[in-house]
């Protein structure tokens, strides 16, 4: 495995191996790598000839008041773990070599972003395309595999891609989660003892409400207040949003029917998780497919 620092290196070497026929497959992350990022690597690996890591926590995409400074980062623990599973080549560029000077040109996610985290997190979003906008310029990838733990980034970046011609495919990966049921997260490590325990609740009470509309529940407001009141009475957390649309236009649905996202966020004392179910919805029966989206 070779870690690249520099754009202009990455750059030239995913053109090279273009002229030589590899197929590039490309994991985008923010490091503090874990299981959900190695099987989106893992599932790279076994469908390109190249497999290219990108670690950048890129401050672009976090506002002011949130966790740029303490989100976690351990550059030898994620060497290892990409070296583990076959990454070819860890790309990991400095704020300065990705952003040495203003941008004369910038990017603003119109659709899609007025719901869930893009409503929460102004400019969230913004930042994501501008800095996937730049990495597929220099990675250079033939298919880029992104997790639907963050469904709405994918719904997204999709957009992005459709817009403007980028020759990538996208590839979701399924939420990747611990046994108890909740979503991988780098942010988990900042929950405590108390708080890692509650924290089930999220992916149960997702489970419990696509139950819900499996045996006929038709009615989104509650399907959201029976999540809402199941966090509330068994974390200590603070609900941010639970909603439910359509995906991945993300639209409002006046009725429970085709394919369907139901997310949430919630903060807790040092950390804000989210989760999320996609499935699809025929007439009165549900039926859960997470994991082939469109
Ligand atoms: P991050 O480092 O949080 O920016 O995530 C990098 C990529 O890994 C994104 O495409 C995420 O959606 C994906 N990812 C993060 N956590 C998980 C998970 N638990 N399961 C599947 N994919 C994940």
């Amino acid at each position: 495995m070779r870690i690249i620092h520099s754009i202009h290196e990455m750059q030239t070497i995913a053109k090279d191996l273009h002229k030589e026929g590899k197929t590039i497959g490309f994991v985008p992350t923010m490091g503090y790598l874990h299981e959900g990022h190695a099987t989106l690597l893992k599932q790279s690996r076994a469908e390109n000839d190249i497999v290219v890591l990108s670690v950048f926590v890129n401050p672009l995409q976090f506002g002011p008041n949130e966790d740029f400074e303490q989100y976690p980062r351990d550059s030898e623990r994620d060497e290892s773990i990409a070296q583990s599973v076959g990454v070819n080549y860890l790309f990991y560029p400095t704020s300065t070599e990705m952003y040495p000077m203003p941008l004369a040109t910038t990017m603003t996610a119109v659709d899609r972003v007025d719901v869930l985290c893009g409503a929460k997190r102004e400019g969230h979003f913004d930042g994501v395309v501008t800095v996937l906008a730049k990495l597929f310029n220099i990675v250079l990838p033939d298919r880029v595999y992104m997790g639907m733990k963050d469904a709405q980034q994918v719904a997204v970046v999709q957009g992005l891609v459709d817009d403007y011609n980028i020759p990538v495919e996208i590839v979701r990966v399924p939420t990747v989660r611990e046994e108890d049921g909740l979503a991988k997260s780098s942010r988990n490590v900042y929950l405590t003892d108390q708080e890692r325990k509650e924290a089930v609740v999220l992916s149960r009470s997702l489970e419990l409400a696509q139950e819900m509309i499996h045996s006929g529940e038709t009615s989104a407001e509650s399907i959201i207040s029976f999540i809402e009141k199941e966090i509330v009475i068994n974390t200590s957390g603070t609900v941010d949003y639970v909603e439910i649309y359509a995906y991945p236009t993300l639209k409002q649905v006046d009725v429970l029917e085709g394919q369907l996202i139901i997310a949430l966020a919630v903060r807790f004392s040092k950390a804000r998780l989210i989760d999320n179910t996609v499935f699809v919805v025929h007439a009165n029966k549900g039926e859960e497919i997470t994991c082939s989206v469109q």
